[in-house]
């Protein structure tokens, strides 16, 4: 620590999340000087949706090379996509190395953060309460689940649950099993699960594009190269953030070139891989490929060929305690239903009570639809900072690296507060309105608003991420513009 840290003002800081970008913010705040923080978590375990996502095949769809702290990098990913419970580990590992565990209050939600006399009063789920200088939301993006409402849900006399609440008690071997949901998740579980069980129907509303991408194994000597000569490694990760940042650029621009071979790919897997035409036209979307988040599998057409797999296409009417009713009148036998149905995207921190300045509740703030200057800092909620907050950089890349460079935003605005510059901050009412003008406008010309209904979209049909480059992204994080922002 330099002398002039050590003797500057130690704000006390709340990192709400040990997840991924709570971890981060913990170490980065250490590293930094600050050492009066505190990080809650509501479960008993780090690691957010690493921890929470358990579903059988549950990987990430980013190179695993690429999701990874660029101070802590990983020579000893097994493969391409990592499976989940590697990546959980690894954060554990992290966690543990940094000292961060030992720093996370666990079992301890944050129902209420009310900002009174120039601090944030905080109530905990285990009735204490703390008053800090700054609150870091680090609660992550998809973590409220969304259970379809279909009638009859409750009659279903087998085991049922949402993806994101897997229950690893009911045995799955030889059972008929239903899958409501076609997004990443279901994807997935339908490569792990087709040739374990003794039949598994897949409940498609919407059809996919999905580009078939490889998922090797590294091998040993490509472990001991990674580990010995970092030049191999550094080679690696190029490599994936290139691929990721040229999707990122075509994706902003529905008539981009890239965008149109990227279609491409996703046609020729589907014309070249599905065989049965009648399947193939099952499959066929009728809208854009990258409308909604592009899937990347390495098998899923091939896993729906299977013998034991069906493709329902027919609308669901009811469950029934046997199974799934289709509109066709066909019941659906299933011993287990999987409800793969998607999170509630626009909750953030939500249900946490959050009121700012004079008692502006976000709820209010939020009610059309939750804005953010650059998905950070929020007029009127000073010393309030998100992590992966609203309309941030969405859609297959490393949220890992966009929180990296968000810490290091908040870091410079923190360091305002512990120099005595200020002793509140947050963005400027103007400054935000007039970037979300600017967001909106740009969003609009995105693949995403090409006619299709997905998580990306608010309730205004208006991409809710970021609809600039990935260039421009870095580039703001690199220094935040002062004027921006109220310093008081
Ligand atoms: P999702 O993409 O929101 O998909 C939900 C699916 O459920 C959709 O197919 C939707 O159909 C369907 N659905 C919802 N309500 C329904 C109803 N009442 N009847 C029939 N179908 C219904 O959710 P997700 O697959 O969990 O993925 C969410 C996000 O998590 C992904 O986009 C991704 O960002 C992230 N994720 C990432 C990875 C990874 O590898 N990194 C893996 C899994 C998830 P419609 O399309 O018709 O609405």
């Amino acid at each position: 620590m330099s002398n002039a840290q050590s003797t500057a003002r130690q704000p006390r800081i709340v990192i709400i999340g040990a997840g991924m970008a709570g971890i981060l913010t913990a170490i980065k705040l250490r590293e930094a000087g600050y050492t009066d923080y505190v990080i809650y978590e509501k479960t008993d375990r780090v690691g957010g949706t690493w921890r929470e996502n358990t579903y059988p095949g549950v990987a990430c769809d980013v190179p695993a090379h690429g999701y990874t702290y660029s101070f802590e990098p990983n020579p000893d990913w097994s493969q391409t996509f990592a499976p989940g419970p590697e990546i959980h580990q690894y954060f554990e590992k992290v966690a543990r190395k940094y000292g961060v565990t030992d720093e996370v209050r666990f079992n301890e939600e944050i129902p209420e953060c009310i900002f009174r006399d120039g601090r944030w009063h905080l109530k905990t789920s285990k009735g204490r309460e703390d008053v800090a200088d700054v609150v870091i939301a680090a609660t992550g993006v998809l973590h409220h689940p969304v259970v379809a409402d279909i009638p009859g849900l409750d009659t279903f006399a087998g085991a049922c649950f949402h993806t994101a609440r897997w229950d690893h008690r009911v045995p799955l071997e030889g059972k008929r099993v239903g899958v409501i949901g076609t997004g990443s998740t279901a994807i997935q579980i339908t490569s792990a699960l087709v040739d374990k069980v003794a039949h598994f129907d897949l409940f498609q509303r919407t059809a996919q594009w999905v580009i078939q991408i490889e998922n090797n194994f590294y091998t040993e000597q490509d472990k001991a190269d990674f580990r010995t000569r970092p030049e191999r490694l550094k080679e690696e990760i190029t490599k994936i953030t290139g691929f990721f940042d040229a999707f990122a650029n075509a994706v902003i621009d529905s008539e981009s070139a890239e965008m149109k071979e990227i279609e491409k790919s996703a046609l020729d897997n589907l014309e070249n891989n599905v065989r049965d035409p009648e399947l193939r036209e099952k499959l066929r979307p009728n809208y854009r490929a990258g409308c909604k988040r592009m899937i990347f599998s390495p098998d899923f057409y091939e896993a729906i060929q299977h013998p034991n797999a069906s493709l329902v296409t027919e609308g669901i009417t009811r469950i029934e305690p046997k199974g799934v009713r289709t509109a066709d009148g066909v019941l659906h036998e299933l011993d287990v239903l999987v409800m793969a149905t998607g999170f509630r995207a626009d909750a953030f921190i939500r249900p946490t009570t959050v009121l700012g300045r004079n008692g502006v509740n976000l709820d209010d703030v939020w009610e059309d639809h939750p804005v953010a200057y650059l998905s950070i800092s929020i007029p009127q909620f000073p010393n309030f900072f998100m992590l992966n907050g609203p309309n941030g950089p969405v859609g297959n890349f490393s949220l890992i690296r966009i929180a990296e460079s968000q810490v290091a935003y908040i870091m410079q605005l923190l360091e305002q507060i512990r120099a005595g510059k200020c002793r509140e901050i947050s963005v400027s009412a103007e400054a935000s309105a007039s970037f979300e003008v600017e967001r909106g406008a740009a969003a609009k010309k995105s693949i995403w608003a090409t006619g299709c209904k997905s998580w990306y979209l608010d309730k205004n049909g208006v991409p809710a991420s970021w609809p600039w480059t990935p260039t421009r992204f870095f580039a703001e994080m690199q220094a935040p513009k002062l004027d921006a922002y109220e310093l008081s």
